[in-house]
């Protein structure tokens, strides 16, 4: 690798937890703050849209192995010498005069257990997948150096990857038990990079995949395999096999070194079970990075040249990556390798990201160690901006565009339903779509639905439900329920007819009271108006109330002959207040109102709009409601081509104003000119 072979070999202090944080700006092309995807096309949004997300540094662990062959400790020193928790150095077993100092967010000495690396530098990054993050785990390092046995360990002492997946599979099991605000679900993929191929190791017969980046800057992988897996025995039915479909190969440093970059990519999904259905995606990725190669001492020759070329391409891009992040450049080679591809969100990207740089004792790693360490120390300056994932979910169901294999087949889709019972003797719960899977429409073909989208019908089938809908049911009652709930209907109609009646007869009655007293009104040549005393009948059809446009409701309360408007608005739910004190506020929210106007004032605000019509330039239609500035601008040519207008009706004749629009113009602008006028010349 670069740089470290010709260090100069002078103590020098690198990467310091103060000096190493610095904010990268954006990069070209990739769009990292919440603001540049938020104006995005997408229908999908992020919290925080519009605000930079805070920077959080690319956090970087170093672990030293033993030595492999017990006695060779004794026969040489190690060339790596802890400090402190955080602090390391190097000797350079030529002059032991001269080390090199690095510091990182933690150093693991060759006693450390895998809890310790686990539970120090992994787990804290697992909560923010349920807060919709993304998070990812590097191990990176000389072949031989520990990478694989850090991720993935043995059965005796498994490594990161099987402790991860325990934990968040319990966490999530807890955050998404019933009557928690999130339904989850985990999924998982399993890929490797083989001489610049993405491959998928749960379908080894699938080729070369493409890696894409979609509109809000997510990499994603059409096409690749995902799993839905409830518990551990879940991911390991799909993991171990998979695993032995890696492509490893025996060096000289090695006897089964891993040839390739290998990624498991564990997604949480949530979904809010109550309004507003918020959707979040958290993304894990695990990463057990393929070792560089030096081709003199692992003895490479033919295909493993070949590979170990394409390895040392990608580690050098790689490198070139994080170079380009902390010097700023407006250019990230992200696409110059397939992995600094797939690392783009890990990198100078959205995740919650640990690098864990793997490191040997042997004096014959020196140089490797070295290079290693410089990379991990460069590797401690780059700042991701992580945010929320998180979307709304529509009341109405979006049109899933799923590739093939994102689509689980038929015995896929049967497994992971059952996977979601309970297995005896397991401590899971069943799982939401389980157990409400069968009550989905025959038409919905379950077998070959995604379980998201089958969580999402579940979801929106709940708030139907909620919400009381008549709606077309979703589900397949079965014909017993059916029954009861036709009778409920039925009933519940026959039970609105009566009420209709009732109403009717009211009705009747009350038409009958006010023809009386509107004969003894007459009589006694009473001064008060009538509407002011039928507001106080209960079982009229359409109920009155007093209300005044907003700006006057002060000078009404004051004048003790305040005109009346009557609003009565048909068909609309709204509460109104009744401005006359001597009137009963007895309206309900379910009454309906209609509009009424003293015949007066609205003579009068027809002649103001007819005036400004008339005589207004484009600026005063403008402060019409409903006249923008292109309807004023043909309001003022059909002025200037055929003259005044007569009636405020002439309006329709306005090309480009249907007799619609002109309606809902006089019902918007009416009142405020009439009140104009009570109000004083405007
Ligand atoms: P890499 O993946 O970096 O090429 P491996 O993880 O395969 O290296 O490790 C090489 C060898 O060293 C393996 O036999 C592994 O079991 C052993 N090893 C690595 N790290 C440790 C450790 N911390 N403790 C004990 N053995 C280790
Ligand atoms: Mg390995």
């Amino acid at each position: 690798m670069e740089a470290g072979a010709s260090a100069p070999l002078k103590t020098r202090q690198m990467a310091t937890a103060t000096s190493g944080t610095r904010v990268v700006p954006g990069r070209g092309g990739a769009p990292k703050s919440g603001a540049s995807w938020g104006a995005g096309r997408c229908r999908l949004s992020k919290v925080g849209a519009g605000r930079r997300p805070p920077p959080a540094r690319v956090r970087v662990a170093v672990r030293l192995r033993p030595f492999l062959d017990e006695t060779a400790g004794a026969s040489e020193p190690p060339c790596v010498r802890a400090i402190d928790s955080c602090s390391l150095e190097v000797a350079n077993w030529r002059n032991y005069q001269e080390t090199l100092k690095y510091q990182f967010d933690a150093f693991y000495g060759e006693r450390s257990s895998q809890q310790d690396i686990y539970a120090g530098s992994v787990q804290p990054i697992l909560r923010h997948l349920l807060e919709g993050q993304n998070a990812s785990v590097l191990a990176y390092g000389p072949t031989g150096a520990g990478k694989t046995h850090t991720m993935l360990g043995s059965p005796e002492q498994p490594g990161v990857i099987p402790r991860a997946l325990m934990d968040l599979l319990q966490l999530t099991r807890e955050e998404g038990a019933e009557g928690r605000p999130w339904a989850l679900s985990v999924t998982m993929s399993y890929l490797e990079i083989y001489q610049e191929k993405v491959l998928d190791l749960l379908d080894p017969a699938s080729g070369d995949l493409v890696i894409r980046e979609d509109c809000r800057g997510n990499i994603l992988i059409p096409g690749l395999t995902q799993r839905p897996i409830t518990s551990f025995t879940d991911f390991e039915r799909h993991f171990l096999p998979a695993s032995g479909n890696r492509t490893v190969g025996a060096t000289r440093l090695n006897r089964r070194s891993s040839r390739s970059h290998a990624v498991l990519l564990v997604k949480v999904d949530q979904r809010e079970r109550l309004a507003p259905f918020r959707q979040r995606e958290g993304k894990l990725y695990l990463i057990d990075l393929a070792g560089s190669e030096d081709n003199r001492r692992t003895g490479n020759q033919g295909l493993r040249l070949k590979e170990s070329g394409a390895i040392n391409t990608s580690l050098f891009v790689l490198g070139k990556v994080v170079d380009a992040l902390n010097q700023g450049l407006p250019r990230v080679p992200y696409r110059d390798s397939k992995l600094t591809r797939l690392l783009q969100d890990s990198l100078g990207g959205s995740a919650h990201s640990i690098l864990i740089a793997n490191i040997a004792p042997e004096r014959r790693f020196y140089l490797d160690t070295v290079s290693a360490l410089n990379f991990a120390a460069r590797s401690r300056e780059v700042v991701n901006r992580p945010f929320t994932n998180e979307s709304l979910q529509l009341h109405v169901l979006p049109p899933v565009k799923l590739s093939q294999k994102e689509l689980l087949g038929p015995s896929e889709a049967k497994r992971a339903r059952g996977c979601e019972e309970v297995e005896p003797g397991s401590p899971e719960p069943a799982a939401a779509p389980a157990s409400a899977s069968q009550r989905f429409s025959p038409l919905q073909k379950l077998s070959n639905m995604d379980p998201a989208m089958l969580e999402r019908l579940l979801s929106l089938d709940r708030m139907l439900g909620s919400q009381g809908s008549q709606g077309t049911p979703l589900l397949n009652t079965p014909k017993r329920e059916r029954m009861v709930l036709l009778k409920t209907v039925e009933e519940k109609d026959l039970e609105i007819e009566r009420l209709k009646m009732k109403q009717k007869e009211l009705e009747a009655k009350v038409l009958a009271q006010e023809a009386t007293e509107e004969e003894e009104k007459e009589n006694s040549r009473s001064l008060l108006r009538p509407l002011s005393r039928h507001t106080v009948t209960v079982a009229k059809p359409l109920k009155k109330a007093v209300v005044m446009p907003l700006q006057l409701i002060q000078e009404q309360a004051a004048s003790p002959h305040a005109e009346i408007h009557v609003l009565k608005k048909k068909g609309r739910k709204r509460k109104l207040k009744s401005l006359d004190a001597s009137e009963p506020e007895e309206q309900k929210p379910e009454d309906c109102w209609e509009l009424e106007i003293s015949p007066e004032l609205l003579a009068h605000g027809r002649q103001k709009i007819l005036d400004l019509l008339n005589e207004g330039s484009t600026r005063d239609l403008r402060s019409l409601q409903r006249i923008g500035q292109k309807k004023a601008q043909l309001i003022v040519g059909w002025r200037e081509l055929h003259g005044p207008f007569s009636q405020v009706e002439d309006l329709e004749r306005v090309e480009g104003i249907s007799a619609k629009q002109m309606e809902s113009f006089l019902k918007a602008n009416i009142l405020g000119l009439a009140a104009g006028h009570r109000s004083g010349p405007s």
